[in-house]
Formats: structure tokens, sequence, C-alpha cells
């Protein structure tokens, strides 16, 4: 994407509290889909944590030491703000990084936590690059954008397969997960509220004054057309797909790694 592109889009979502679909009631299910609770201390990889919905949730409901890990500053710079004012930022270290180039060691972390945004660098080659990071037995939380049906029409399928090809069901993400060292534990479908009311409403509410404030640009309007697009397309074809979170062990290290 050209820099200027991604420059509005950054402008765009930087005071959105969630830049994806999402919502602390699932951030929660997902904790207790995935066992943690605060029995034990835990070091947590949050990656594409973008302004620090779930970090800062995971921050307060567990006994967490968090990595949150993004490639772009305005959102960590965001999400120090939100650690400071709910008294977390001593658990907190915002790391300015790729995900695909993370420096972690092996076996470093407990939990890796990631929402939305596996899909920056595909499903598979983020959860099979990321195994090694985890603890024999540590536990994987990610969010996917899923079909929820095996056939679709033919509008909403040619979409997604130009935006994200790695698209699929949740029986196929589970087999993915199994080549990659993983157990599944479970998966829930997010509901159209995370979609709605948490994402898309609060990101149209910014629309006039993103469009203000870059003059009615053509590059800001494709900006937002592009936007509108998406969130018409979800809401004629919402039982078609979500975001599903799944909760997996790791049983094995990745064959691929
Ligand atoms: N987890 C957050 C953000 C989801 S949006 C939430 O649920 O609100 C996806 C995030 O991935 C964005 O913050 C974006 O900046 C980040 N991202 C995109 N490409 C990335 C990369 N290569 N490495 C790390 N983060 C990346």
């Amino acid at each position: 994407m050209e820099d200027q592109f991604i420059e509005l889009l950054i402008d765009l979502y930087r005071s959105a509290v969630r830049l994806g679909p999402g919502g602390n009631s699932e951030t929660e299910q997902a904790m207790i889909l995935a066992g943690l609770d605060r029995s034990r201390p835990l070091k947590i990889a949050d990656i594409g944590c973008g302004t620090g919905a779930s970090t800062i949730l995971l921050a307060q409901k567990l006994d967490a030491e968090i990595t949150a890990v993004d490639f772009y500053p305005e959102f960590l710079e965001e999400l120090r703000e939100k650690a400071e004012k709910n008294g977390v930022s001593e658990r907190i270290t915002a790391l300015h990084c790729s995900m695909d180039v993370l420096p972690f060691a092996d076996e470093q972390f407990d939990v890796i936590w990631s929402e939305g945004a596996v899909y920056n660098m595909g499903f598979e080659a983020g959860i099979s690059a990321w195994n090694r990071f985890l603890k024999p037995g540590g536990k994987l939380a990610v969010s996917e954008i899923t079909w929820l049906t095996a056939v679709r029409p033919q509008e909403i399928e040619s979409y997604w397969q130009q935006e994200y090809p790695q698209i699929d069901t949740a029986s196929a993400k589970f087999r993915v997960l199994e080549q990659n060292g993983y157990s599944p534990i479970g998966y829930f479908v997010l509901p159209v509220s995370c979609w709605n009311e948490n994402y898309y409403r609060p990101l149209q509410d910014r629309f006039t004054s993103f469009l203000a404030d870059h003059s009615n640009s053509s590059q800001a309007k494709e900006v937002i057309e592009a936007q509108e697009q998406e969130i018409a397309l979800y809401q004629q074809y919402s039982s078609y797909y979500s975001y599903g979170f799944y909760a997996a062990k790791k049983v094995c290290s990745s064959p691929g790694v």
C-alpha cells in the first residue's frame, strides 16, 4: 500500500477503541475458553495489538506480564496512554515490530494472543511461526475471519477471495492448527454486535470529520468508499462470515519451522 494511503488509514483508526471486530465480553470469553485465570502468573504476547483493546483487558483480568506488538507506533502511543490511565502500564511493554520478524526467544510465553490481526501474515504463516515462542502446553488465542457456511453467494465469495484468499471454514482452520503443532480447544463466532456496535458504528461516526480533516481529498474519499463497501457487504451477508475466535494448546513444534 502507498505510504499516503496508510497514513490516512492510521488517522482514521487511531482514535478507535477496536481496530477490528471484537468486544470486551468476547475477549473475556476467549480467556475462559483458553483456560486462563489468575491462578498463576502468565507471560503473554499480544500480537497486532493496535490501540490495546485486548491488551488492557488481559492486564486487568489476569496476573500477566504482556508484550504488546504492533507495526504502527501511532497505535502503540494510544495503547501506552490507555495503559497509564488504567493503571496497568507497569505490566505492559509496547514493542514496535512486524509480526513476521518477532525478536522473541523460543518458549518465552505462556500465551500468544492476537485479535483481528493474524491475517496480515496469513493465518497459517502466523500460527506456525509463533508456535516456537510458546512454552510446551502454552495457549494460543487468535481471531480470524471465517466462513460460517460451506457455500456462499458469489458476490461475497469473490470479495473475500480478493481481499483475503485464506478465509475458510472453522473446520479448515482447526486442521491448520492441528497440522502446525496445536491441539484445538474450541472456538466461537463473534456476534453481529462485535462488528456493528463495537467496530463499524464508531468508525462511521468518524467519517465526516475525517473527510473534513483531509479537505475532502480524493484519497480520503477513496479510503471512506472502501470502508463503506466493506460495511454494506457485511450488512448484506453477515450470515455467511464472521470472525471465529480460536483457542488452542501447543502440543509440539510446528513441522514447517
Ligand atoms: N488487536 C487490535 C487491532 C486489530 S487491527 C484490535 O482488535 O483492536 C490489526 C492490527 O495489526 C493493526 O493494529 C495493525 O497496525 C497491525 N498490523 C498490521 N500489519 C502488521 C505487522 N506486519 N506486524 C504487526 N502488526 C501489524
